[in-house]
């Protein structure tokens, strides 16, 4: 907190105070929290670092909040895990998996709303408000519950079950809107719009995701943060990460790139590739073309935590691509099944469709070359596959259904005892 500055706009470098502001009133542009540097590299060790909470707030001053007051139902410093048996399937030395599915609402949505609640809370809202695909709408809720906030998440109506009640059960009011999530988002612009100020209700909103957007984006840096110090302190040579709007693959990078400026880490060579469902790849798309100019998609996916037909951080997740070195990949919803399965039989852990995205993504990149052997590979699993289990239900063998009797039972298998030796 004491090191965040201004909001930039990242147009035209405009600057504002910090207050809740998302847009550049000359250009339009997104603003951007500036902070510190100097300062901060005065402040700033692996050691003040190694010394805070085993949650995503011993980053607290790299992020743009006051750690004394935050909303904290324990986010982040979830498990770097080796990934030796995937790893041996595609031919990757070095893989590991970063498993944010170990989140107190089971995605990494809960960095970026323990950082946006707090803020929201300093700025004096009453009343915390998204604009979800599903995994921010559970995170919202949560974290409202726990600060004493109203909530209303916004969902578009088809969602999965498992999203639903996994806001309904924190007692927040979900409004399921008849639309796809850019619909959601632009109903959800026009309420904050107004919102902010005041509702006829006499509440004042604050959209996680809209009017408090440039405080949100930043807890996903914490992503970066942790992979670095996890490996201890060095940053990945390749990194494979979803994008819906884009923003946690660029914030990803801001946070590796900010560990090098404070000297906590070398200069970082990673490639970031990017992943993509192939019914949702606006991005992966422009990539493909070689052109930055994104033509937004109306989503056809199991993807639905990525279905983002118009993805506002995708210009500048482009920009990250091409300055890594690092690749766009899109996979079909039958890779992404197969990515989810491979994920949970190769190193037992049952990641939601995103994360089938990310795996289908990593073989291709990998049997295609452009990930090498010996690089050292982090794939970002974002979120949980009891969420989403409507997805790979029909991919799954049924259970072996019996009699409560051994005859039942060996009649189901087969003996084992005989198959063993012979
Ligand atoms: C929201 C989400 C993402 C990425 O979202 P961005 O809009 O690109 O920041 C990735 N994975 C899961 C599971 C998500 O819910
Ligand atoms: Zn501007």
């Amino acid at each position: 907190m004491p090191f965040a500055r201004s909001l930039r706009c990242r147009e035209c470098g405009r600057e504002y105070p910090l207050e809740p502001l998302h847009v550049c009133e000359f250009c339009f542009g997104p603003l951007e929290v500036s902070y510190d540097y100097e300062a901060m590299h005065r402040t700033v060790t692996r050691a003040s670092i190694e010394r805070g909470p085993n949650t995503a707030w011993r980053y607290a001053d790299l992020l743009p909040v006051d750690p004394e007051h935050a909303v904290d139902i324990h986010a982040g410093f979830t498990p770097l895990v080796r990934a030796r048996n995937l790893g041996e399937h595609l031919g990757l030395k070095h893989l590991y998996i970063k498993n944010d599915c170990a989140n107190p609402t089971w995605s990494f949505k809960d960095r970026v709303v323990t950082v946006a609640a707090t803020k929201a809370r300093e700025f004096g809202f009453d009343t915390l408000a998204c604009a979800s695909t599903g995994n921010l709408a559970n995170s919202v809720a949560a974290h409202a519950a726990s600060a004493g906030l109203d909530a209303y998440v916004f969902i578009p109506s088809d969602l999965e079950r498992g999203k639903i009640v996994g806001s309904s059960v924190y007692g927040a009011t979900l409004v399921a809107v008849d639309g796809n999530y850019d619909d959601v988002n632009r109903l959800c612009s026009e309420l904050a719009d107004k919102y902010q100020e005041r509702t006829p209700g006499g509440r004042r909103w604050a959209f996680v995701n809209i009017n408090m957007r440039p405080y949100y984006a930043e807890g996903s840096k914490t992503l970066g943060y942790e992979v670095a110090e996890q490996l201890g302190w060095r940053a990945p040579e390749h990194i494979v990460a979803p994008m819906a709007s884009g923003s946690l693959y660029v914030k990803i990078w801001k946070g590796l790139q900010e560990l090098s400026r404070l000297w906590l880490i070398d200069s970082v060579q990673t490639k970031m590739s990017g992943a993509q469902a192939r019914g949702c790849s606006p991005i992966v798309t422009a990539y493909e073309a070689g052109t930055t100019n994104i033509r937004p998609v109306r989503p056809n996916t199991i993807a639905k935590s990525l279905a983002i037909g118009n993805p506002a951080d995708g210009y500048y997740a482009l920009k990250v691509m091409e300055e890594s070195g690092g690749f766009g990949v899109a996979s079909d919803d039958a890779e992404i099944v197969e990515g989810i399965k491979l994920l949970a039989e190769s190193e037992g852990i049952f990641a939601e469709t995103a994360g089938g995205v990310v795996i289908a993504g990593l073989k291709k990149l990998a049997l295609q070359g452009k990930i090498a052997p010996d690089e050292l590979t982090v794939a970002y699993i974002t979120g949980a596959g009891l969420k989403t289990q409507e997805a790979i239900e029909g991919a799954l063998a049924e259970p072996l259904h019996i009699e409560p009797t051994m005859a039942s039972f060996e009649a189901s298998i087969g003996d084992p005892v005989r198959q063993s030796v012979g």
